[in-house]
């Protein structure tokens, strides 16, 4: 069976979210429960070799629900990905482009539909996940064909929140403070053949 990977630099980025959203205690005994606490020792290496495994990421999502339950696993998930984007943004801002002056200047709409390919660019270029962006009927779809954070596990409801919180947040820092409606709609882990996220490009506020 084909390995997929997140360079050890994502890895490194999820772990220190997760730290700072739940505490270093409680990461350390997510990650005892996922077997993985090698990384309590030692942090992943903000290295760009695609060697954290899409099993890691999803065996650390679902330690997560063990510990909190599936819904405040879940909750808990999505302040992850938010928190993802801040640590994120320092590893991979200018490469994105989205720190420059021009790409500020931007009217909102164009940022969005720019900001969601680049952003889905990083993430094909640069990992195993595959993401495709639609835009239809005002709203963007960001489809991830290829998805770390339910890799290999069975739900009734969609499950990757921490994609959601992710997205949350970029919108929020590209809109300049504003909150959008993003919401998954379509997941793997359910039957579905990609995670979708539907997101609105008109602002709730
Ligand atoms: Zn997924």
């Amino acid at each position: 069976m084909t390995e997929y990977f997140y360079p050890q630099r994502m890895g490194r980025i999820i772990l220190l979210a997760m730290e700072e959203v739940i505490g270093r205690e409680a990461t350390h005994s997510v990650l005892k429960q996922a077997s993985l606490s090698a990384y309590a020792d030692k942090l992943p290496e903000p290295r760009s070799d695609r060697t954290f495994s899409f099993e890691t990421v999803s065996r650390l999502l679902e330690s997560l629900e063990q510990a909190y339950g599936p819904q405040g696993g879940r909750g808990t998930a999505l302040r992850i990905g938010r928190s993802c984007f801040q640590y994120g943004l320092r590893e991979y801002g200018s490469l994105l482009g989205i720190t420059e002056m021009a790409f500020r200047l931007l009217p909102l709409s164009t940022k969005l539909q720019v900001g969601a390919r680049s952003f889905a660019e990083l993430f094909n270029k640069h990992t195993d996940q595959r993401v495709r962006v639609e835009e239809k009927a005002g709203k963007l779809f960001w489809h991830i064909e290829r998805c770390p954070l339910c890799w290999e596990r069975h739900a009734s409801e969609p499950i990757c929140q921490m994609a959601v919180g992710l997205l949350q947040e970029s919108l929020y820092w590209l809109s300049g403070g504003k909150i959008f409606n993003v919401e998954e709609i379509a997941c793997i882990a359910r039957g579905d053949a990609a995670c979708t996220i539907m997101i609105d490009q008109t602002p709730i506020s």
